[in-house]
């Protein structure tokens, strides 16, 4: 049997958590004061997801930069392959909070969104 212990990242308490493992199935999570750490750690045990937080770059806007994140947690694995996908990304101004950056991250089928606005730079006078 294998033992691992993670610390609860679901609410700012951080409990401290100790899954008891076997061939890959999750035989027992204690250490939890709430039900959602028994879901977390079978979660991160299994199918560990994140959401991604970034930031993209913006063509013609007052800032050079929008931060971004996943609409819903995409799987840990994936996460590389989303940074390198966000660097080759480049977003025209204006960008309003919402924004659908691109609607279908790395084939995870969760979207990416804009956190903030960047508005268009006025032309030169
Ligand atoms: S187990 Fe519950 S109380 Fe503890 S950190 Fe996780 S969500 Fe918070």
């Amino acid at each position: 049997m294998e033992k691992r212990n993670l610390t609860c990242i679901v609410c700012p308490m951080g409990c401290a958590l100790t899954v008891e493992l076997e061939e890959g199935k999750v035989l027992s999570v204690s250490g939890n004061t709430c039900p959602r750490g028994e879901k977390y750690a079978q979660e991160e045990c299994t199918h560990p997801t994140r959401v991604l937080t970034s930031t993209i770059r913006v063509a013609d806007g007052v800032l050079p930069v929008v931060p971004v994140k996943t609409a819903a947690p995409i799987p840990k694995e994936l996460l590389f392959e989303a940074m390198a996908a966000l660097r080759e990304l480049t977003v025209p101004a204006p960008v309003a909070i919402g924004d659908v950056i691109c609607p279908d991250l790395c084939g995870t089928g969760i979207a990416l969104l804009a956190t903030s606005s960047v508005e268009k730079k006025e032309p030169d006078a």
